[in-house]
């Protein structure tokens, strides 16, 4: 079983470089007994980065995957180094912080998005995903061209002054309750989740996810939407895209 190390709290999800120790060594993966890279899920992609022992060459992390309660992380293949790892030693992890922080102002700019979204127009969010510098949101009815130059104004109101983002861990009576479940409730919950883990951007949206969010919205910079397109359902696709990294983010 692999603790997830990235969940507790918003500033897990900046932790660059961990110890942990490795407890399987499936044929091309590692599993870790807990791990900060995030395993593909959600709509967000995994981490890459590497794994390594100090004094002993560095095994690259080409991708990350869930496998009942563990995590794995896959090697390049043919990668020299990994005959040499045994159980029960220690390792040291390094995240790829370019591709992970890209993919945390994806999912939290799509956070915000569909969140205003449903307030604005009762639209909801069937499903999100992101990749590269690009989020993809299906939709569950027309989106009228119009209102992207609003969540465009939102979005800049978000970001500057910068907004906190949290996350809490609600009992689920309390998350059934919340008036924001109705946003993202297209997606049931399965009924064992309790507590649900919610990211909050403060004033703004509510949403339960297991992605890595950025804990600031002055993070997410600028964001630029493609024209909606309709869907065969009647649902409609939005495409959006990141404008540069506003003046960097500093790690913890
Ligand atoms: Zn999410």
């Amino acid at each position: 079983m692999t603790e997830l190390a990235y969940l507790a709290a918003i500033d897990d999800a900046y932790v660059r470089q961990f110890q942990a120790r490795v407890v399987a060594l499936p044929p091309g993966g590692i599993v870790l007994d807990r791990t900060y890279f995030y395993p593909t899920g959600g709509g967000q992609p995994s981490d890459r980065g590497t794994l390594g022992v100090p004094g002993r060459a560095r095994l690259e992390v080409v991708d990350v995957t869930k496998s009942g309660p563990s995590v794995v992380h896959r090697i390049r293949p043919g990668a020299a180094g990994r005959t040499d790892l045994r159980v029960g030693e220690q390792v040291e992890g390094e995240i790829d912080w370019e591709r992970r922080h890209r993919h945390m102002r994806l999912h939290t700019a799509q956070h915000f998005v569909s969140g205003r979204l449903f307030s604005r127009t009762g639209r909801r969010t069937r499903r999100a995903n992101f990749s590269g510098v690009r989020a993809v949101l299906e939709l569950d009815g027309p989106l009228d061209d119009g209102v992207l130059s609003t969540l465009v104004e939102d979005i800049r109101a978000a970001v500057s002054p910068p907004r906190p983002i949290t996350v809490r861990h609600l009992p689920r009576a309390e998350w059934d309750r919340h008036p924001l479940s109705e946003r993202s409730g297209l997606v049931p919950l399965p009924p064992q989740v309790d507590p649900v883990r919610v990211v909050e951007i403060d004033g703004y949206d509510v949403c339960p996810c297991g992605g890595t969010h950025l804990r600031s919205t002055g993070e997410i910079g600028e964001v630029v939407f493609e024209r909606p397109a309709p869907l065969g359902d009647g649902g409609s696709r939005l495409v959006f895209t990141l404008g540069p990294e506003p003046g960097g983010a500093p790690p913890s």
